[in-house]
């Protein structure tokens, strides 16, 4: 009897369910033969790469014969100045997502656990259950969790720290998180960590730290030295408009570096991404106007929202999470319709909600038309 390979895959593997990425533009528009569609449904810079990056990669093209740095020494000094550290400290990700997985990997297997919160970054669980290793989801705030007390669908820190045990090696927090938006106290995350048993990795995710406005700017990575168990990860992919070049970083005691550098692929960080990366670090007034451009888009989203009669969640990232309060499946196929991709959240148990990536502030104004005519009932 022959058997599928399905079958033949590792136990875990075979359980997984892929993680599902943000539909690109040249997909939308070979399925639907439209054109001048816009993208909103991965949380990348509308403006790019900035000048300092774009310089970096032309000057680049003519090494690209050679391999990469396999040990990135230039990104990895630049970020060493960046966070005060010592080189050791850094390990450098194709993205911050294969660091997560590095993470998984190097620290998981069947006899051990991990915890994340319900709602949070979908990588971590499929990241965890590769490994075979136990997955353990908080439940997050409930929606009828006022602000004052935390966020709706955000990290409950104190359910997290419940689920954890000596048996467990990772927890993942990040702050602030995607899909939600949400983020946690910097004292109360603090504390977390403390709390935490001292085999246990506490794996904090700062992918939109760079996006962060006042009471949600927790800067974890200034920690490092006080807690061995502290990984910190940072990523080139959103502020800093390096999405496709795929590049990130995590920030670590140099043990904890040491040993997911043994399951680094020896390139795992392309020379584009490295020479760009490192430019982009310095590119002051890229980050600036990323910044800027997201608070004003953020302002115009938000007021376009108000008159649409949904919900939204306060975020302090570049998308935001709206609940339509109708099969948010439907709402996406009428936007997908008008050429406008967002991110329907249903794999993550939001069966309602969209996330929408500010964009500029033509991609804005033309999302919230086409959100405001698939929300309106067609006449009879
Ligand atoms: N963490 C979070 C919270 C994210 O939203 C993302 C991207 N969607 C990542 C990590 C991974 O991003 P990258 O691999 O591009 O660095």
């Amino acid at each position: 009897m022959t058997r599928s390979f399905l079958d033949l895959a590792a136990g875990p593997v075979k359980q997984l369910a892929p993680y599902v990425p943000g539909k690109p533009l040249s997909e939308l528009e070979r399925e639907y033969g439209i054109r001048d569609s816009i993208k909103l449904a991965s949380n990348e810079n509308p403006l790019g790469p900035g000048a300092k990056a774009r310089a970096a990669i032309a000057n680049a093209i003519n090494d690209l014969g050679l391999y990469p740095d396999g040990n990135g020494f230039e990104l990895k000094q630049a970020l060493a100045r960046r966070h005060g550290c010592t080189m050791d400290r850094i390990t450098l990700g194709n993205g911050s997502n294969d660091l997560l997985v590095l993470l998984a990997e190097a620290f998981l297997t069947p006899e051990v656990e991990a915890v994340y919160s319900q709602y949070c970054f979908a990588i971590y669980p499929i990241a965890v259950q590769a490994t075979g290793a136990t997955g353990r989801a908080a439940p997050a705030y409930p929606e009828s969790h006022a602000m004052a007390h935390g966020m709706s669908l955000g990290h409950d820190l104190d359910a997290m720290r419940k689920l954890v045990n000596d048996n467990t090696r990772l927890v993942f927090v990040a702050n602030p998180n995607n899909p939600t938006g949400t983020w946690v106290d910097t004292d109360a995350l603090k504390q977390f960590i403390a709390s935490l048993p001292s085999t246990t990795l506490a794996v904090v995710d700062e992918a939109y730290i760079e996006y962060a406005v006042n009471g949600s700017n927790t800067d974890a990575s200034k920690w490092i030295d006080e807690f061995p168990n502290l990984v910190v990860t940072r990523t080139f992919s959103k502020a800093y408009g390096l999405a496709g070049l795929r590049v990130g970083y995590a920030l670590s005691s140099a043990e904890v570096a040491n040993v997911l550098n043994r399951v680094r692929q020896p390139f795992n960080v392309n020379s584009l991404a490295l020479v760009a990366a490192t430019a982009a670090l310095d590119d002051h007034e890229h980050l600036q106007k990323t910044a800027q451009l997201n608070a004003k888009g953020m302002k115009q989203v938000l007021a376009g929202l108000k008159e649409l009669n949904v919900r939204v969640y306060p975020s302090a990232c570049n998308f935001v999470l709206v609940d339509c309060k109708r099969p948010a499946v439907e709402i996406n196929e009428a936007l997908l319709r008008q050429g406008v991709i967002v991110r329907p959240v249903h794999g993550y148990g939001l069966a309602t909600h969209l996330r929408i990536t500010i964009g500029t502030e033509q991609e804005n104004a033309r999302m919230l038309s086409a959100l405001k005519h698939a929300l309106t009932p067609l006449a009879p």
